[in-house]
C-alpha cells in the first residue's frame, strides 16, 4: 500500500491533538501556580516528548529515514488507526474532566481540585493512557521503524519516570482523599494495572 496513506492517517491524528490540546494549553497560562514540582528531570522527559513527537513529522516531510522504511500492511494501519482514534477519544475526555487541573508537568494550581469523575473514576491517568494508545497507534499506522518508534520510546520514557512523581504530589497535596482514591483505582488500564 502507498505510504503516503500512513503519512495522512498520522497527520490527521497530529492536527486533531494539537486542536484539542490547544484550548488547555492557552487557558493554563492563566491559572495561578500555588506549588511547582517542576524538577530538571521533568524538563528533560518535556524535551524527549517534543523529539518523540516531531520525528514522525520530519518522516512526513523528508527522505531522512527512509534506510528504516517496510512495506505498509492493511492490518497495521487498521489496528493502528483504531488506537490512534481510541487514544484521540480518551485525550480529549480527560481534558474535558480534569479542565483547569490540568498542567503539562507537575504543578499544583490555585484552588486544585482532585479529580475522580468521568475517565478518571477507573483509573489515575486517563491522559496517559490516552497517549500510550496514541503512541501505540503511530506505531503500528507508520512503516518506518525509527518514526514508528520515536514516541513509543519517548512517551514509555516519561511514563516510567514522571508517574510516581506525580502520584506522590498528589499525596502530598490531597492525603487521604487521593489515598482512597487510589486504594479503589488502578493506574492506566481499567481493571488491570
Ligand atoms: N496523570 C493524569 C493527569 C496528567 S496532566 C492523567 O494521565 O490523566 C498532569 C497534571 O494533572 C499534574 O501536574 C496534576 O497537577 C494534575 N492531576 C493529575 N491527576 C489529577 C486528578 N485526579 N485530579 C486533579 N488533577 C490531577
Amino acid at each position: 500500500m502507498n505510504p503516503w496513506v500512513a503519512k495522512a492517517v498520522m497527520l490527521a491524528g497530529t492536527v486533531a491533538i494539537i486542536v484539542i490540546r490547544a484550548p488547555h494549553g492557552r487557558r493554563s497560562r492563566s491559572i495561578k501556580i500555588a506549588r511547582s514540582h517542576k524538577t530538571t528531570l521533568e524538563t528533560v522527559l518535556l524535551v524527549l516528548a517534543w523529539v518523540g513527537f516531531f520525528v514522525p513529522l520530519v518522516w512526513v516531510a523528508s527522505p531522512v529515514f527512509s534506510f528504516a522504511e517496510y512495506p505498509l500492511r492493511t492490518g497495521l494501519l487498521v489496528a493502528g488507526t483504531l488506537c490512534l482514534a481510541t487514544g484521540l477519544w480518551l485525550f480529549y475526555r480527560s481534558h474535558a474532566d480534569l479542565g483547569t487541573n490540568w498542567s503539562i508537568t507537575l504543578e499544583v494550581r490555585k484552588e486544585h481540585q482532585l479529580i475522580t469523575h468521568g475517565v478518571y473514576r477507573g483509573i489515575r491517568h486517563p491522559m496517559y493512557s490516552a497517549l500510550a494508545l496514541y503512541s501505540i497507534g503511530q506505531a503500528l499506522v507508520i512503516p518506518n521503524w525509527v518514526a514508528g518508534l520515536s514516541n513509543v520510546i519517548a512517551f514509555g520514557v516519561l511514563l516510567a519516570l514522571r508517574v510516581g512523581a506525580e502520584e506522590r504530589m498528589m499525596a502530598q497535596q490531597f492525603g487521604a482523599e487521593y489515598a482512597a482514591y487510589s486504594a479503589r483505582t488502578k493506574r492506566l488500564v481499567p481493571g488491570i494495572w
